[in-house]
């Protein structure tokens, strides 16, 4: 590695604790998931930057802290199965795969998800699987999961999502209208029920029913 490249990445970790991610393995996860292969073209140069940026088909990568701290608020064991829902560029999922056993994502746009299949094929990482359909009705086949994480607003936490999260699991969802402020939501569920926590303000692209028609 240059002494550039080594540079950048220690500034990109000091970033990430100053904006409040503080959870070692996670930094570590992120120390090691090289941002700069998630973004390509005219933003390239800013992959370090702690900011959100533009990735194909009019979606986002989300900005590294905020990956960091719902990362965070997931409390990913090592034999935990995780689910998310909104691939797009890969990087969410690949830091999830450093922590989780298991790691499940899908996407809409088809380009999107043979991008990051191709990415996690590249970088060895042979533990996440990429689907292409609509994630809001979760994936059946390979529920229940320990964890799921949404990375696209939603109106409300998505019911058949709910009923895929394991009792004990944990699901982190921005809920809230696209063109407003969101919450960024922690859903447990307990023997009882599902109980919720509203942690940060966030702002995400929306959680959209139904495949695209490109
Ligand atoms: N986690 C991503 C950023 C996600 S942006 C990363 O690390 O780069 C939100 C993504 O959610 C977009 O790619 C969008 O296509 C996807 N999305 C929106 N609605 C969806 C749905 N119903 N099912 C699956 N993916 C969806």
């Amino acid at each position: 590695m240059s002494e550039d490249d080594a540079t950048r990445i220690m500034q990109f970790v000091f970033n990430l604790r100053s904006n409040g991610v503080l959870d070692d393995r996670v930094l570590a996860a992120m120390e090691k998931v090289d941002r700069g292969l998630f973004v390509t073209g005219t933003f390239e140069n800013r992959a370090y930057e702690d900011t959100p940026l533009p990735i194909a088909c009019g979606q986002t990568i989300s900005q590294p802290s905020i990956v960091g701290l719902m990362t965070e608020a997931l409390e990913i064991g090592p034999r935990d199965t995780v689910l998310e829902v909104g691939t797009g560029s890969g990087y969410q999922a690949a830091i999830l795969s450093q922590l989780a056993r298991r790691v499940y994502t899908i996407d809409r746009h088809k380009p999107l998800a043979d991008a990051a299949e191709r990415l996690f094929r590249a970088l060895d990482l042979p533990n996440i699987t990429v689907f292409c359909g609509d994630g809001s009705h979760g994936l059946p086949g390979q529920a229940p999961f320990d964890r799921i994480l949404i990375t696209a607003a939603a109106e409300d936490p998505p019911g058949p999502l709910l009923a895929q999260l394991r009792e004990g699991g944990i699901m982190i969802v921005p809920v809230g209208q696209s063109d407003t402020v969101q919450r960024l939501i922690k859903v447990r569920r307990t023997p009882q029920g599902f109980h919720y926590d509203e942690l940060s303000e966030v702002r995400f692209v929306p959680l959209i029913d139904g495949m695209p028609q490109d």
